[in-house]
This record gives structure tokens, sequence and C-alpha cells, in this order.
């Protein structure tokens, strides 16, 4: 087991990455749920911060929820929720958008007040996301769209996501075609990208240096948590199977599982009431 680190007896918040974190696919991990218990008895509000951009965060709170987790739509900070606050910050009038994506993106942009149209023609915003019904006729929609003006953003860059068979493409891949077709590059907003991590840490109304990210990928959950000045832990129960070489930019901490986390942050708690 690691040694604690006297730093954990100072985190005030919490943002958690769900896959490969607290479950993958239908196994829920030992001690996932004791650790988010033991939050909660602590009073360290948490978030959970996904590149999901297919569930809206109603969906998501009560995926997790069914899997015994606490969760409330605000606590679920998904790549769509982002992208549409991000998008109501910056268009402000709600231009048309035209979506590529799943109703976790389409609903949250109608929530967020944004009208869809899936003509070029209409569209001021081409939002791309991860979408399992994509076409040729939606994919030539948007890059007229693009090539015709309209501004280019993605849901989050990841290319691919794990699957029983193998790896499957992800919402990264039908950005490159999009790139690809239009020439242009998107604006892309999930992790590693700094809004997620904003918007995550404004509804826990808390800062950076307070707070700590756990997460399964490097490329994601922990490179976009060390640019924006976050404490960051590696789980090793996902992507990421062996710890990274010590360096710039690996973890503040490397835990096989939330169970040694637990463990860890527990000792420490028991430690300092000595
Ligand atoms: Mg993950």
């Amino acid at each position: 087991m690691s040694k604690a680190p006297t730093w954990l007896l100072h985190v005030e918040a919490v943002l958690l990455d769900v896959d490969g974190v607290l479950y993958r696919g239908r196994e829920v991990f030992p001690a996932a749920r004791a650790f988010m218990a033991f939050l909660q008895e602590q009073g360290i509000p948490f978030a959970y911060v996904t590149n999901n951009s297919t569930l809206t965060a109603r969906g998501y709170a009560e995926r997790l929820r069914q899997r015994g987790f606490p969760a409330e739509p605000w606590q679920v900070i998904g790549s769509s929720e982002t992208t549409a606050h991000l998008l109501r910050q910056r268009f402000p009038h709600c231009p048309p958008v035209l979506a590529i994506g799943e109703v976790g993106l389409t609903e949250t942009l109608d929530a967020y007040g944004f009208p869809l149209t899936d003509r070029a023609e209409e569209a001021h915003i081409v939002v791309a996301g991860m979408d399992r019904g994509i076409t040729y006729e939606k994919l030539a929609e948007a890059t007229y769209a693009i090539r015709g003006g309209a501004v280019f953003y993605g849901t989050n860059p990841d290319k691919t996501f794990p699957t029983e068979r193998g790896l499957a493409p992800g919402a990264g891949s039908i950005l490159a075609a999009l790139q690809a077709a239009s020439d242009r590059s998107p604006v892309v907003v999930g992790k590693p990208e700094a809004p997620i991590f904003r918007l995550a840490l404004e509804r826990l109304h808390t800062s950076p240096e307070r707070s700590m990210m756990i997460g399964d990928r490097l490329d994601t959950d922990i490179a976009g948590a060390k640019r924006l000045g976050l404490r960051s832990v590696l789980v090793l129960t996902g992507v990421t199977q062996t710890p990274p070489p010590p360096g710039p930019t690996s973890p503040d901490l490397v835990v096989a599982n939330l169970a040694e986390l637990l463990e860890l942050w527990r000792s420490l708690h028991l430690a300092s009431e000595k």
C-alpha cells in the first residue's frame, strides 16, 4: 500500500470520473459505495465528472442511484451539460444548433434554450458528440454548416471507448471525420479541457487548490486536473493498469482502487484525531 500523503487531510471537495473508477459495465468495484458513504460522512461535497455525452444529467444520476451511489442531477457534470452551459455563456441569444449526438446532447441543448435544426443553412453552431445513429447525411449537413461559417464544438475528445468486443469509435472519431471534411478544428469541451473541471468546481463552490480529481485515465482525468491545479489520484481499476513512471505529468497519488484510497484517507483521519 502507498504511504498516505498528508495533503489528503486538506481536501475539501472531490471530483470523480465514473467508468473505471466506481464500476466497469455492470461490475461495481469493491468499496466504491463505501468510499462515497465516507465522503458523505465527512461532509465532503463531490461531483461526478464524465466525458459521456449520451445521457442527460438526470439520466446519469438515475443510473448512478440504481447502482447504489448517491447522485442528484446537479452533481453530474457530463460533457453535454458542460457544452450547453458554455454555449449559453458564449451565445446568450441561443442561435440554432445543428447537433450530432444522442438524447444526452439534444435534450440538454433544448433545456438550455437552444433550438435544434438539421439544416446546415439554419445552423449557427455545430456541436458533435457520441452518436450511435450517425449517418453520412448528418456528417454532410454538419460539414456544410461548418464550411458555411457555423462555429464548431465537440463534447469530448475520446477517440475510442472500451466494449466487450474491443475498442469502439467514440466522439473523437466523429470529430475527426468532421475535421477532415471541414478543414476546421472543433473547440473541445470535455476532459482534459478546462470547462468541465471549472463547471464542477463552480457547482461545488470550491477552488482547484482545495479539490481532488480521481480518475483512471492519464490523458484526460489526470492531465486535465494537473493543468488546473487540482490534486489528482489515479486508480488502476480502469484504462491504466500499471503505475506511470514518476514525472511532471504523473498523478499526486496512485492507488490500486478506491478501497486503498479509502483506507489511506481513514488512517490519516484516525492519526490526526489522536
Ligand atoms: Mg474513466
